[in-house]
């Protein structure tokens, strides 16, 4: 497609001598009127000699207000003496100067003015005139204050944290941390995330790696890590993703996002040894219980069969004398004098398999345990803590190694 003509008088023009030449001072002068930017002209000691319609705008003050008077009739007196010093002695140099000043407008509100002035050289290398340009930042400053609040605060609050909190780009490089997680660069190594990513790569396994690709987050998850000479430390440790929009000019357009990983750790050590050890000895207990009673079913049944034998004998000879009394000859069939021994007998018997039953009926069963997923690592471990001393009293040693994942059974 062909470009439009550019008007002649707004050619560009081939040398810094003549550039502009072929503009009318006109224009000149209409852009400068219309500038969005509140734009003077000073003579040499900053006395305004013309003021733009954005001036007037942004100061509140009319052209016939301000001419004549110097600059200074916006100063809100708090700038600080040496930024106007340093303000002079650059543009006296004839060098242009750019900063910020507190101004006042006309209604004695005050604003926050980027302000840029530039030296006006005559062709006798002189300075005969300054421009001021200037736009009130007031908002752009108060904004970026509360960005920088904001952001105070959160390192604070981030730093106070009782648990360590890490931030991690894509890379996996550390861009931010809190005190608690400098604590762990200590305790496990130059960079404990890459550790705990690992332990969770590890306990994960595809889930991790799909958590990671997909920007998932990671719920908490408890993991071991082994030290060399220390005991092991645990910890519970979750991932959480936020995206940021890239802040660079080139990506204004085309927004690029970028993911950042915000691992959390916290350490349960104190809490899993107190877990470990309300384990065992509830283990134990429930071994002592079970020893007991079955001592108890020992001694129960040995005792039933003891009372046995001699019951058995009085059965028989129960037995025996009742035959003997029913085969009596009929001469002796008024001879009474056997049956009530027999009776006494037989009730004794009687009442003592009674007594066998209830003492029988009191053996505690073979109780039956439910099934349930058990962790034969952590059964192990359990028993090796249970057993050590006895083991390494008979100069048994055991090596135990078990692997981070569990090793569940149905049992
Ligand atoms: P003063 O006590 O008069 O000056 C403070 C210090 O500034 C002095 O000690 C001295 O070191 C230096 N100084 C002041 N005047 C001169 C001078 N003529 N020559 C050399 N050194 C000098 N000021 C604002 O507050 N807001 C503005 O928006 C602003 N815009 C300006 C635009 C232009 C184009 C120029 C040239 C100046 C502008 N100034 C502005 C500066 C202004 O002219 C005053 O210098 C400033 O306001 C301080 O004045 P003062 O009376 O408060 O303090």
């Amino acid at each position: 497609m062909a470009k439009p003509p550019v008007p002649h008088e707004l050619k560009p023009q081939a040398s810094t001598e003549d550039r502009g030449s072929n503009v009318p001072t006109h224009l000149f002068r209409q852009a400068v009127e219309q500038a969005a930017l509140a734009i003077s002209i000073t003579d040499a000691r900053a006395n305004i000699l013309y003021a733009n319609a954005a001036f007037q705008r942004i100061t509140g003050y009319g052209q016939q207000e301000v001419i004549g008077h110097n600059e200074s009739i916006l100063s809100y007196h708090v700038t600080p003496k040496l930024v106007y010093e340093s303000l002079w002695a650059q543009i006296q140099r004839q060098r242009p100067w750019n900063g910020l000043l507190v101004n006042k407008r006309k209604d004695g509100n005050r604003y926050l003015a980027d302000v840029a002035i530039t030296p006006v050289v005559g062709e006798e290398g002189l300075t005969t005139h300054y421009l001021g340009m200037h736009r009130d930042v007031t908002e752009v400053h108060r904004l970026e204050r509360q960005v920088q609040n904001q952001m105070q605060l959160i390192e604070s609050v981030v730093d106070a944290a009782q648990v360590a909190i890490v931030l991690l780009d894509e890379q996996k490089s550390v861009l931010l941390d809190n005190q608690e997680y400098k604590k762990l660069i200590g305790a496990l190594g130059k960079e404990p995330a890459l550790i705990i990513l690992a332990a969770l790569h590890e306990q994960m396994g595809d889930a991790f790696t799909k958590a990671l690709e997909k920007h998932r987050n990671i719920a908490p998850h408890e993991i071991c890590i082994e030290t060399t000479n220390r005991p092991a430390r645990w910890f519970s440790c979750a991932a959480s993703w936020f995206e940021e929009h890239d802040v660079g000019a080139d990506t204004f357009y085309e927004p690029i996002h970028r993911h950042y990983l915000l691992l959390t750790i916290q350490e349960i050590s104190e809490l899993k040894h107190q877990q470990e050890a309300l384990r065992i000895n509830s283990l134990s207990a429930l071994l002592a219980e079970q020893e007991r009673i079955q001592s108890l079913r020992e001694t129960l049944a040995g005792a039933v069969y003891q009372l046995e034998g001699p019951l058995n004998m009085l059965s028989s000879a129960a037995n025996m004398l009742g035959r003997r009394l029913s085969i009596q000859p009929a001469s002796a069939s008024h001879d009474t004098s056997g049956e009530l021994p027999a009776k006494a007998l037989e009730d004794a018997i009687q009442k003592s398999r009674e007594a066998l039953d209830t003492l029988r009926a009191c053996i505690p069963d073979q109780s039956t345990e439910s099934f349930q997923e058990i962790d034969l690592n952590k059964v192990i471990t359990d028993v090796l803590k249970l057993t050590t001393p006895s083991l390494l009293g008979s100069n048994i040693v055991v090596e135990w190694l078990p692997s981070a994942k569990p090793a569940t059974v149905s049992g």
